[in-house]
């Protein structure tokens, strides 16, 4: 089957295979990428409106008891000096969130299991809930047991990021140390969903070795797990970590990648109709001038500025090239707001912004 026809049937919105899902991503020239965009962002247009979800991101800790290939804070990186922010710093960030009309935060860290900080994030909960703005709240900490997700759910989080990074196992290995396993991270995203989160998954594109099969492979683990919200970000090397420096950039390759991943989202969107993407900020570090916007533009429809402290920012680098190091939360929301003017997208505001993909799914439960 040839690639328009392949795109034909997905803007009809009839269910695809693997190896269609392919013939998407490898767009065969700059046209039918062009086409393949729009396409995406057609269906975000017809599902969401021209509107966009704002989180405010809040990256509260780079503590890490993980050693992951590819990530700047793993916990072997000597030279990054570890923070965590305190109760009343992660509450006020929150509190500008809410000001901003963010309507949603995401906390974000690296992850830890420990009683102390299990603990710690519960209390953070419970104050954000306090607070009069009512925010929605995520979390990104990784994986955690049954109990940990329950009562972090139970002080007021309903959404949960946890990216499968790669949904091929071999993949998957070779970026992570042996104590990471794919069945754990499997096994979380289940206890995710059965602790009635809204979950979050996603891929790193562009990983070396990584095929637009694997991929399409990726896009249908999406559709077979039933996310209900999708980050995905080009891999960015970072030279100081294991698989930075085995897999130097050849030039362009970034740009390459942030191609791949516009790809990504547009041919995600094109399966999933309902659920939530987020135009991330690894886009916006390969191109600083519009790489969120072009998310959108491909059927993304989410965003998270970041809320929290500028002197924080540079200890939680994940990747070479972090957009926005030393622009305020007050600067961030300046420039987003003018850039989302520019592509004609209106900005959400005071609301939590869940993913139609939730309701539906939740609803259809409750009628079995
Ligand atoms: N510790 C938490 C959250 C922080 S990491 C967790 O692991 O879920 C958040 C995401 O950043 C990861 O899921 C990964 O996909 C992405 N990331 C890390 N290093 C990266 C790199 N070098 N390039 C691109 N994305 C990266």
């Amino acid at each position: 089957m040839n690639f328009y026809d392949v795109l034909a049937k997905a803007k009809a919105g009839t269910n695809l295979s693997v190896s269609e899902l392919q013939i998407l991503l490898d767009a065969p020239d700059v046209n039918a990428e062009k086409e393949l965009l729009a396409a995406g962002y057609a269906v975000k247009k017809e599902y969401c409106g021209n509107v966009v979800n704002l989180r405010g991101l809040i990256e509260f800790s780079n503590i890490c008891s993980r050693d992951c290939f590819y990530c700047g804070i793993r916990k072997s990186m000597r030279t990054v000096s570890r923070y965590r922010m305190s109760m009343e710093e992660i509450t006020a960030a929150a509190r500008l969130a809410g000001e901003y009309g963010y309507g949603s935060v995401v906390l974000q860290s690296g992850e830890r299991s420990d009683r102390e900080f299990v603990d710690f994030v519960t209390g953070v909960l419970r104050e954000i809930k306090k607070l009069p703005c009512q925010l929605g709240i995520t979390l990104s900490c990784g994986e955690q047991t049954m109990d940990t997700y329950l009562r972090w759910r139970e002080a007021g989080a309903t959404r949960y990021l946890l990216r499968i990074e790669s949904s091929n196992p071999e993949i998957f290995a070779r970026i992570h140390p042996p104590e990471c396993s794919f069945s754990e991270r499997l096994e979380a995203l289940v206890r995710l969903k059965a602790a009635d989160y809204q979950v979050g998954t996603g891929v790193m594109t562009g990983l070396p070795g990584q095929s637009t099969a694997d991929l399409a492979e990726d896009v249908k683990f999406f559709q077979e797990i039933d996310a209900d919200m999708i980050g995905m970000g080009p891999y960015l090397p970072q030279e100081h970590t294991p698989l930075g420096q085995a897999n130097p950039d050849a030039p362009g390759a970034a740009m390459k990648r942030l191609e791949l991943t516009l790809r990504m989202i547009a041919v995600t969107r094109l399966l999933l109709r309902d659920v939530n993407i987020a135009a991330t900020t690894a886009l916006q570090a390969i191109d600083p001038a519009g790489g969120r916007e072009r998310g959108i533009m491909a059927g993304a429809n989410v965003i998270m500025p970041n809320v929290g402290d500028t002197g924080r920012r540079r200890d939680y680098q994940l990747y070479n090239g972090k957009p926005d190091l030393d622009e305020n939360a007050p600067e961030v929301r300046l420039k987003l707001l003018e850039s989302l003017a520019k592509i004609g997208e209106i900005p959400r505001f005071n609301e939590p912004g869940d993913p139609l993909h939730y309701q539906v799914r939740t609803r259809k439960n409750e009628k079995i």
